[in-house]
């Protein structure tokens, strides 16, 4: 794509629109940002954006920003049903997002992984098998460095692992990965995709450029991930945590294997896993097959796998104060993560659910609570609805914030209990994002450890 002299649009201001913006001007296009949030919102990246020389719209959208513009460039956070766009697409200007953009100038391999859950693990760790692989390796996309800030310095020979959003995926036009990866897909942002249908055609969407020489990573354990199968032209390899696959990764007498046509592997013992939770399992299943199709070593995907530890707010372990253990599980944005979480230990657990609801069904958490929550403790706007949706199944105190929660818990729980912030919801009620509540918990918990080390009077 020619971009000299081309009049392009970024709509949403976010980390990847920024970075959008920078490079199409480095490329001599004539650029205009514009934002629905107000100027001291945006404070930090104006100043960058106007020193570049590039046109900074806040607080809204002028009809006529969309008019006459040569490409439109959206931030994943912006629907791609919003009117303004729908009117620009109708008058024939291309409207792509930031992972198209950086896909059109990549020169390298692109290893491409989404799902409803565990994309961050997944995409770290299968950087981290690649890296050590001996591979020259950059991680990014939906985490971390925006892909089209990767695209600087990338060469023929670097392989990008990207984590890739639904979002993102609606709106993609060329975007190829020689690996595509779908982890699982369970019901998630609802609010936005409306039908589960329509939020695994928008998922399906990474394997829609593939060739024959490109390669899908399935799980076969997810029914509806398995179902995509016939919708690639890639080679299909599958993970499995149940059962024997003949091409892919499973396991096997406790341990994990890789298999193709010609080979079958033995990578590691599970004992040797350093991630808790089954879920983490299938997360580390599909990095090896990432790994394994990539050309990576046994030995080298075995060292990178035990050196690895859990991402920052993914079921991270706080402390243990009086023999009970914290973990911050903020990310825990949906039912299926939460679920996973609780699954992830056997009983006594005191869980902090809540936040700001997506549509979600909460009575799904039901038996699970049942079976494995001492006490279960609502926080947030959403604290109503999960209390009515999962009622008898736990003992549940109304604690309306993450403050009161812990306090309360830290009251009543025993040793060998544990405490869960895993809460099934978005934080923006109370937080500007899962981070900031994440941060907040894990803040309440050492507060709590500070407290034990005082003298008791
Ligand atoms: P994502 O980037 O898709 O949100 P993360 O790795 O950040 O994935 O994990 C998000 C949440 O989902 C965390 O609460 C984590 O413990 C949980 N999780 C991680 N992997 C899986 C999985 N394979 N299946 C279900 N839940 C998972």
């Amino acid at each position: 794509m020619d971009l000299h002299n081309k009049r392009v649009l970024v709509v949403g201001l976010g980390k990847s629109g920024v970075a959008s913006a920078l490079f199409l001007k480095a490329k001599g296009a004539h650029v205009t940002v514009s934002d629905a949030k107000s100027e001291d919102q945006l404070s930090e990246s104006i100043p960058v954006l106007l020193d570049a020389g590039i046109a900074v719209e806040t607080g809204g959208h002028g009809e006529r920003t969309f008019h006459g513009q040569d490409l439109i460039v959206v931030s994943p956070g912006v629907p791609v049903d919003a009117p303004p766009l729908i009117q620009a697409r109708a008058l024939g200007e291309t409207v792509i997002g930031e992972i198209e953009l950086a896909a059109q100038f990549f020169p390298g391999t692109i290893v491409a992984i989404t799902g409803s859950n565990g994309k961050t693990t997944t995409t770290t760790l299968a950087g981290e098998i690649i890296g050590v692989g001996g591979y020259p390796t950059i991680v990014g996309g939906n985490i971390g460095t925006p892909a089209i800030s990767l695209v600087e310095g990338a060469t023929p020979d670097t392989i990008a692992v990207l984590e890739v959003s639904s979002f993102q995926l609606e709106t993609i036009q060329t975007f190829r990965p020689k690996v595509a990866v779908v982890l699982n897909i369970t019901p998630d942002h609802l609010d936005r995709h409306r039908t589960f249908a329509a939020y695994v055609d928008t998922k399906a969407r990474i394997f829609e450029n593939q060739q024959e020489s490109d390669f899908a990573v399935l799980n076969a354990d997810d029914p509806t991930c398995a179902d995509l199968s016939d919708r690639t032209q890639a080679r299909v390899f599958w993970f499995s945590r149940k059962k024997g696959v003949n091409q892919g990764t499973c396991t096997r007498d406790g341990g994990i294997v890789f298999r193709d046509a010609k080979t079958q592997s033995e990578i590691m013992p599970i004992s040797e896993l350093p991630l808790k939770g089954t879920h983490n399992l299938e997360n580390v299943l599909a990095a090896i097959c990432v790994g394994a199709i990539m050309g990576c070593k046994p030995d080298a995907m075995r060292r990178a796998v035990r050196d690895f530890k859990a991402v920052e707010h993914r079921l991270e372990y706080v402390a243990t104060i009086r023999g009970v253990e914290y973990y911050n599980d903020s990310k825990a944005t949906n039912v299926d993560a939460t679920i996973k979480a609780l699954e992830s230990f056997p009983a006594n657990i005191h869980i902090i659910l809540g936040g700001k609801d997506k549509g979600s069904d909460y009575s799904v958490l039901k038996d699970i609570l049942r079976q494995r929550a001492k006490r279960v403790y609502t926080i947030g706007a959403a604290a109503e609805k999960i209390a009515s949706q999962i009622e008898s199944s736990a003992e549940i105190v109304h604690a309306e914030t993450l403050d009161v929660a812990v306090k309360r818990i830290a009251a009543t729980a025993e040793a060998g209990d544990v405490v869960l912030l895993a809460p099934a919801c978005a934080s923006f009620d109370q937080f500007q994002n899962y981070e900031e509540r994440g941060r907040a918990f894990k803040q309440l918990v050492r507060a709590l450890v500070e407290e034990m080390k005082l003298p008791s009077r």
